[in-house]
């Protein structure tokens, strides 16, 4: 049986091609669906950096005017945190309204609660060695702030809080002058990284829509995915049917082929081989018998009269008894025999046997053909030559010797088996 799948079968081919285009398009989703993500992810952190940077600007913006002030209310009371040394930390105006002095680092935290009770992006300023218990970092801000004083520029990372996903970027917050009315006695000096503002992103912000984008990802890469699904079938169908049609040429070819070939190795009368195949098969018969050291031997027969049969019954009883011969001497023969018609009455049988056994398959033979009741209704005989093949005889002097053999037995009486070595 044979299991060797040939990969041009059109139902093959276009397997393997479908498996690969469904291969194709689903990694081209993944890398969309991926590629998605990390555009949210880059919008968000430019959103954060943006953030920072608006926030440095309002500190720079304080800076500029050395603080500002604004009226005391509940929400604003004087920043406890200044020191003492602060001079006219409160003011009142010349109508008595009282003012308290804002330093960047306070409006900056009022800035931040605010933004903390919209529940929003939130932000906050943390430090290693923070003055007010309020600023301690928590460990995500201590992992980024030791990473800030390793030299980053920038920290941020996704983390999960609660079920929910969040962008955590951080940016060194550096001192200034103004830092040091509070921070100078821990001994910072201008330029040193004193903390960090830490901007905290809820991801759902953006990721809201990741569901609509990835059903609309997944419902173009399906059509795609069916549209070349359909021409790989229709291409299917269409080199199905070529290979139908090739397939049936190619029967045909075959079939014409060995019509062809029967034509040209059998007689057409009796139907066994004809004297160009019974030649061509010698020679290869005779090299394999030397090769393999196996006796070989050649009947020669023909068939005694022939000329008066057709003479007395005409042409067409002729023909029966030669077709009748092929059928009778056919029925006595092995498979591995090779029985031909030599020319017009004349027959060959080249069988694997030594000359005595050659000799008793004629002499069955000639019995045969004498005793066979012919359509004709008259006897028939025929006269045999026999010889085996011998070292260093030509395939000429083989051929040559059994039907000088066969002549023998004519001029004996015919009806007769000569042998000759
Ligand atoms: P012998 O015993 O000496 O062999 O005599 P014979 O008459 O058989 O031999 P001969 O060579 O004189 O005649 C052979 C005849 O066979 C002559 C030829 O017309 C006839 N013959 C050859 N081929 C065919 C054939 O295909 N069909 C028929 N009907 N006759 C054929
Ligand atoms: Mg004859
Ligand atoms: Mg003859």
């Amino acid at each position: 049986m044979k299991f060797k799948m040939k990969i041009t079968q059109p139902g093959v081919y276009s397997f393997v091609l479908a498996c690969g285009w469904s291969l194709v398009v689903a990694l081209s989703l993944l890398v969309d669906m991926r590629g998605y993500k990390k555009e949210i992810l880059a919008i968000a952190t430019n959103v954060a950096r943006a953030y920072i940077d608006k926030d440095m600007l309002f500190r720079d913006w304080n800076t500029m005017h050395g603080g500002v002030y604004v009226p005391v209310t509940p929400e604003n009371p004087p920043n406890q945190d200044l020191p003492k040394s602060v001079p006219e930390r409160d003011i009142k105006t010349p109508t008595g309204r009282v003012l308290t002095f804002i330093n960047p680092a306070y409006m900056m935290r009022q800035v931040y609660e605010l933004a903390r009770k919209e529940k929003k992006i939130s932000e906050h300023v943390t430090s290693l060695k923070p003055l007010r218990p309020e600023n301690k970092p928590d460990t995500w801000d201590t992992r980024a702030l030791i990473a800030l004083e390793d030299g980053n520029q920038e920290v941020s990372e996704i983390v999960t809080e609660e079920g929910k996903r969040y962008l955590k970027l951080m940016r060194p917050l550096k001192v200034e002058k103004s830092c040091l009315l509070c921070h100078s006695q821990q001994g910072y000096k201008e330029g040193d990284i004193g903390g960090g503002i830490t901007v905290t992103f809820p991801m759902e912000l953006l990721e809201v829509s990741i569901w609509d984008e990835e059903q609309l990802l997944m419902s173009g890469h399906a059509f795609m995915w069916l549209l070349g699904l359909t021409g790989l079938y229709a291409g299917y169908r269409g080199l199905r049917q070529r290979t139908i049609e090739r397939d049936k040429a190619e029967a045909e070819l075959k079939q014409a082929n060995a019509a062809l070939e029967n034509l040209a190795t059998t007689d057409f009368l009796t139907g066994i081989y004809n004297r160009r195949k019974f030649e061509e098969l010698l020679h290869t018969e005779v090299a394999e018998a030397k090769r393999l050291d196996i006796p070989l031997s050649l009947i020669f027969f023909d068939i005694d009269h022939f000329k008066k049969i057709n003479d007395t019954l005409g042409h067409e009883c002729g023909d029966t008894v030669l077709r009748e011969i092929g059928l009778e001497v056919s029925k006595r023969l092995r498979e591995i025999d090779i029985f031909a018609r030599y020319g017009g009455e004349e027959f060959v049988i080249l069988t694997y046997n030594d000359c005595r056994s050659a000799r008793k398959l004629a002499e069955k033979i000639r019995t045969a053909i004498e005793h066979h009741s012919f359509a004709i209704g008259e006897k028939v005989t025929c006269s045999f030559g026999v010889t085996q093949f011998c070292h260093p005889d030509t395939i000429d002097e083989f051929v040559n010797r059994a039907d000088f053999a066969m002549y023998e037995a004519k001029k004996s009486g015919r009806n007769l088996i000569v042998e000759r070595s």
